[in-house]
């Protein structure tokens, strides 16, 4: 075995393999799992693991990740978290009405995708994290949180990166977060968003489809805007994008979500929403508006708040269930596509 296997990184049938490989057995993979995941504990703190706890960290390692800084703007507080090899990346915390704590998962380092509103877009890709990263770094901001009290309790896939565009690395993540032997975060308490890579999508939804919630970000109602402010549009259009969101299995009685940055002048207009309404005929989903939030050097300006409503209330008229995501965390550059580790005031 070449390269150390990436020990957190391994859902469960990989962790077994992978046991039965090195001579410990598949049979430890519950104790070694749950070990690990659910109560934290060390290779050598693993009971009754023995000479066993060598064999594996000779072949394995485990990535570690460390909180540097916390960014808090009216209880949603941005967390800038190190990686082993000094790389950086952003998860959010941001408390929901209901009392739940939702996390904000970072899956790039960057992002290759290139959305022309997202300070995220502007770094490019320096490079994925890995499945263990991903993990750790879920459990670096649950722990943070549980500093005072709070509990993370919900999972999105929507912070640096394109979740989709690193699919081994986010499957494995998500296989690991869900397995009951672990921290077990609920599949209903999981949701993943894409920017509409339309074959990792018919991939995800041969894996995850029917359990996890999905959230595509649209972003435009007509497919020559899409390609300008959604590059990576260009490979697929709306029409292919609607027909794979179509072919989702959604768990349960669960609504598909659209992400739809609000763009005044650029993808308010009446020609936009009224493409987007189209789109979503014959969608189980509802539209999430989420008001532009400014970064250095961004050409967009945000809308105002009439501005907001009236493509709310036009979106409406036409028939479709509309939501606003009101800017949380802006003073901390956390919200919406905000994330490309830009300095705040440390609060850590
Ligand atoms: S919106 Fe998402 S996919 Fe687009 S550049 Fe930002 S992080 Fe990447």
């Amino acid at each position: 075995m070449d390269k150390p296997v990436d020990l957190l990184g391994l859902p469960m049938p990989a962790l077994r393999a992978y046991l039965d490989q090195i001579g410990v057995g598949a049979v430890q993979g519950p104790r070694v799992f749950g070990g690990l995941h659910r109560l934290q504990q060390s290779l050598q703190e693993i009971p009754d693991l023995g000479r066993h706890a060598e064999r594996i960290a000779a072949t394995s390692e485990q990535a570690s990740v460390t909180v540097l800084s916390a960014h808090e703007d009216a209880g949603t507080e941005k967390l800038v978290i190190a990686l082993r090899d000094g790389a950086r990346v952003e998860a959010v915390l941001i408390p929901m009405h209901d009392g739940r704590l939702t996390l904000c998962v970072s899956s790039q380092v960057g992002c290759a995708m290139a959305c022309t509103f997202c300070a995220t877009g502007t770094l490019g890709l320096t490079r994925g994290l890995t499945a263990g990263e991903i993990v750790a770094q879920v459990y670096a901001a649950s722990a943070w949180a549980a500093r005072d009290g709070r509990r993370v309790t919900r999972l999105v896939f929507m912070g640096m990166g394109e979740p989709l565009h690193h699919y081994e690395a986010t499957r494995d993540a998500v296989g690991v977060l869900l397995d009951q032997h672990g921290r077990c975060f609920g599949a209903k308490n999981i949701t993943v968003s894409t920017v509409g890579l339309v074959p990792k999508l018919r991939r995800f939804a041969a894996d995850f489809g029917g359990r996890l919630q999905l959230a595509i970000s649209l972003h435009a109602g007509t497919d020559a805007t899409r390609r300008r402010i959604v590059p990576t549009a260009v490979a697929s259009s709306l029409a292919d994008l609607k027909q794979a969101a179509l072919d989702y299995p959604l768990p349960g009685s669960r609504m598909l979500m659209i992400e739809y940055v609000l763009l005044p002048g650029v993808n308010d207009t009446a020609e936009e929403l009224t493409g987007l309404a189209a789109w979503m005929d014959g969608i189980d989903g509802v539209v999430n508006l989420i008001p532009f939030n400014p970064f250095a050097g961004a050409t967009f300006r945000s809308p105002t708040t009439d501005e907001v409503w009236a493509a709310c209330h036009t979106l409406q008229a036409a028939g479709v269930v509309v939501t606003v995501r009101w800017p949380r965390g802006r003073g901390a550059n956390g919200a919406c596509g905000q994330l490309a580790l830009v300095p705040a005031e440390a609060t850590a």
